[in-house]
């Protein structure tokens, strides 16, 4: 198998599309109906909703990076983690890490409460917490590893062990650190999912998920979800995600060098009360993150003083953009307990940390020293 940079570029196959143009490009089918030749005979492809082949080479690529048997590519993140929950049933409990982005929450605690599913919410990172919480109807144990927006770090193989044992299966949301850094498969989890809209994607620009399956014939049961659902990523988005991942490594790498210099920065202004990188030696998780992964990425959360220098920031940065979302080139910054978990309860806030003083911050790929004098300027 070639190496990781390659098949972001390449997929698994051939280098270069071999079709009658010779397009270096993998072209754009955008067509949302395909001919068939006679009763029973057809190329394989039928109608977009269910395969279409601009979208079939991302999914190849995307299972190539995670190590899957198949990939599912979605319209939204949100999209490929409600078809991982479609598969359960009323009556069906699910382990997940308390700490995690707010829409998952919200889906869990909605739409899969609604369907008849308990969820038991704790930190994954404590074998012992999820080893009590395990009931004979305890179907999946999911992980955000590290969360958003507290950056807690859950040890992937151990808790994936620890899963199978007692027969239930493990998801891991790797939007934070990507493939590029971290292969949740290769540590003994089934499933991968992904908000492709961020460090896959790259540049802002489309919204796309990712259901990576390590077993063929659970993957074949939930294509059968995928396609019945109607999630799926249309041709042109698929293609901008070809795109965006050819340049994943470089982008990571670049963006990871600044967040390490912009979170220790961050440690030395009077302002800034907490800095919560994994790439930090005194993180919690930073031991267990660099065990697992070949990087900590380029999220930081930090916290300031009061409420009022969390707004201040917000409204004095420049360069960086009050905005949500995360992992393109352009920096943005994040106010967790109004844009991403709003619905979170206050005592809940309160417990995971996502006050009213915590700031999130995507590193981009600008100068790193212009990062560092529009930060500046805002904690003035
Ligand atoms: N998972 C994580 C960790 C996220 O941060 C997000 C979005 O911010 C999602 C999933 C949902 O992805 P999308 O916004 O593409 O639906």
């Amino acid at each position: 198998m070639s190496g990781f940079d390659t098949r972001c570029i390449h997929g698994d196959g051939e280098p270069g599309f071999q079709d009658p143009a010779r397009a270096i490009s993998f072209p754009i089918y955008q067509s949302a109906s395909f001919a068939h030749t006679e009763a029973g005979t057809h190329t394989g492809y039928d109608y977009t909703r269910q395969t279409n082949p601009t979208r079939a080479r991302l999914e190849e690529v995307m299972s190539s990076l995670e190590g899957s048997s198949d990939t599912m590519a979605f319209c939204s993140g949100m999209a490929a983690i409600n078809c991982l929950f479609e598969r359960f049933k009323p009556g069906d409990h699910i382990i997940c890490s308390e700490d995690l982005y707010g829409g998952t929450n919200r889906l869990l605690k909605t739409v899969c409460g609604k369907n008849g599913i308990s969820v038991t919410f704790l930190d994954t990172g404590k074998l012992e917490e999820v080893e009590k919480a395990i009931r004979p109807e305890t179907r999946l144990l999911y992980i955000e590893t590290p969360t958003n927006p507290m950056m807690m770090v859950t040890d992937i193989s151990k808790a994936s062990a620890l899963a199978r044992s007692h027969g239930i299966l493990t998801a891991v949301d790797n939007t934070f650190l990507s493939p590029y850094f971290q292969n949740p498969i290769a540590l003994g989890a089934d499933i991968v999912v992904h908000s492709g809209t961020k460090y896959l994607g790259g540049h802002n620009d489309t919204l796309s998920g990712f259901l990576c399956v390590k077993d063929r014939a659970l993957a074949e049961e939930y294509r059968q979800v995928f396609k019945t659902l109607g999630g799926a990523l249309m041709p042109f988005d698929s293609w901008l995600m070809l795109r965006g991942i050819k340049t994943l490594p470089l982008r990571m790498e670049r963006q990871q060098e600044s967040a390490r210099i912009i979170a220790k920065w961050l440690q030395g202004q009077k302002k800034v009360t907490k800095v919560y990188y994994i790439g930090l030696p005194e993180h919690p998780g930073y031991e267990t993150n660099l065990r697992q992964a070949r990087g900590s990425g380029a999220m930081i959360s930090f916290r300031v003083g009061s409420r009022e220098t969390a707004l201040e920031v917000l409204h004095r940065v420049r360069l960086i953009t009050f905005a949500e979302s995360l992992g393109g080139l352009e920096s943005l910054i994040t106010y967790p307990r109004l844009q991403t978990h709003p619905d979170l309860t206050e005592e809940e806030a309160e417990h995971l940390g996502i006050t009213d003083t915590l700031l999130r911050l995507s590193v981009g790929a600008e100068d790193v020293e212009d990062i560092i004098a529009d930060l500046a300027q805002a904690l003035e």
